[in-house]
């Protein structure tokens, strides 16, 4: 009894005499150095998104050929450079195409209890029901008198612009990706979802990227489009004009390159809209569908297919890194957009809300090309839907061109 007591004594002697040990402090672990890319996309923020997106609705449908249309690229020029994206540079050519014809097609009955399946453009398939699609052309439509005044100047053919500006790479100048989205828009509204979300959102990388304390081993250009909505002219001006001058040194010696060559090209067209296939009536949820994501898209028949199909798992493996709420998907369908005049030449994908053949062009957005595309037409969750395409191709372009946060 008595020697138990005395080793529970020297039991509780010893717990009580190690503080020598309880003083020994483990080195700690280093903390981890945070991901600078991830910095970079923190700074994004949709307040800003949406006030870009609101600014550009300050010029109605900036239809291509009207004095709206030349003031929208005028004020994207001046806040480009306000971002500290200050070399500023415009693409010039003549538009002289025959105005387009739009015509109302007749409502499809859908396609569920046939289980028909209807082609349409970029090799796809539309599935379940189709809801009508097509190019509003009647003023009255549009309910508010200022923006039908302000959206009466008719298209006029003759010259055209399209401004862009190149954060330039410090290791190799000489090559960049090219992010891009259209300003131009039409059918009586703001045009704010097509595209002044795409519009916006090339703006709002510029931002991130001018930043004094980011340096890019890599070009990176930020263009947008003019007359995308007339059969992509604008863009197809940009290749004709500039593609045989990629990587050139000009003036010979100078270390500057007017046109690096094109590493890639990340075209951006319709940002916001995920609510879903319209009811057997055509009509579409007025809530976002709770499968809302961002679509990322190639084009499986061309030559280049297999190098575009590389770059888009990148960009949806970077959605998943860096977009904090929606995530991405990858199809092979992409057409209709500023990124087809690219696709034989350098790997070309395009982001959108929806994929453009299969949905899109299934009546699956009621503001498409509509005078209720206007920015009251939409809520946060659809702001920030267009806000994740920003953060992926942030995320996705600074992998790419080695972006890096200077000490
Ligand atoms: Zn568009």
């Amino acid at each position: 009894m008595r020697a138990n007591v005395l080793v529970t004594a020297c039991t509780l002697a010893m717990a009580l005499s190690t503080p020598a040990f309880a003083q020994y402090d483990p080195p700690k672990p280093e903390a981890p150095k945070p991901d600078p890319i991830k910095t970079m996309v923190g700074r994004l923020e949709l307040a800003n998104y949406k006030a870009t997106i609101k600014g550009l609705t300050q010029f109605g449908d900036r239809r291509q050929g009207t004095d709206r249309n030349r003031a929208a690229i005028d004020w994207i020029e001046a806040q480009l450079k306000s971002y500290g994206c200050t070399n500023t540079e415009r693409i010039k050519y003549i538009f002289d195409d025959a105005p387009r014809k739009y015509t109302t097609p007749a409502p499809l009955p859908n396609t569920i209890a046939s289980g028909e399946i209807r082609k349409n453009v970029g090799g796809s398939r539309m599935r379940g029901n189709v809801g009508p699609v097509s190019v509003n052309v009647d003023p009255e439509k549009q309910e508010d008198e200022a923006l039908r005044k302000l959206n009466s100047q008719p298209a006029v053919n003759g010259p055209r612009e399209e401004v862009f500006c190149t954060k330039i790479g410090s290791e190799h100048p000489e090559e960049m990706y090219i992010v891009g989205a259209h300003m131009d828009g039409h059918g009586w509204g703001e045009a704010a979802d097509d595209d002044g979300s795409g519009t916006a959102l090339v703006m709002e990388l510029a931002r991130v990227f001018s930043s004094p304390d980011i340096k890019t081993d890599r070009s990176i250009r930020f263009i947008l489009w003019n007359n995308e909505e007339t059969g992509l002219n604008g863009a197809k001006a940009y290749v004709e004009q500039r593609a045989a001058l990629q990587g050139k040194e000009s003036p010979p010696g100078s270390g500057k390159y007017p046109e690096p060559k094109w590493l890639g090209m990340i075209q951006h067209d319709m940002m916001m809209w995920d609510h879903g296939m319209p009811d057997a009536d055509g009509k579409v949820s007025p809530e976002q569908r709770k499968e809302a994501d961002v679509n990322i898209e190639f084009r499986m028949d061309n030559k280049l297919a297999e190098q575009a199909a590389k770059l888009a798992y990148f960009f949806r493996d970077a959605n998943e890194k860096y977009a904090t709420n929606y995530p991405a998907a990858v199809g092979h369908h992409m057409t209709n957009t500023d990124s087809d005049p690219f696709k034989e030449l350098v790997p070309s994908i395009s982001l959108r809300e929806n994929e453009r053949g299969m949905q899109i062009g299934a009546g699956w957005n009621p503001h498409y090309h509509q005078a209720t595309d206007k920015f009251s037409s939409y809520s946060d969750k659809d702001f920030l839907l267009g806000l994740n395409a920003a953060q992926t191709t942030l995320g996705a372009v600074a992998e790419l061109a080695g972006a890096k946060l200077k000490e």
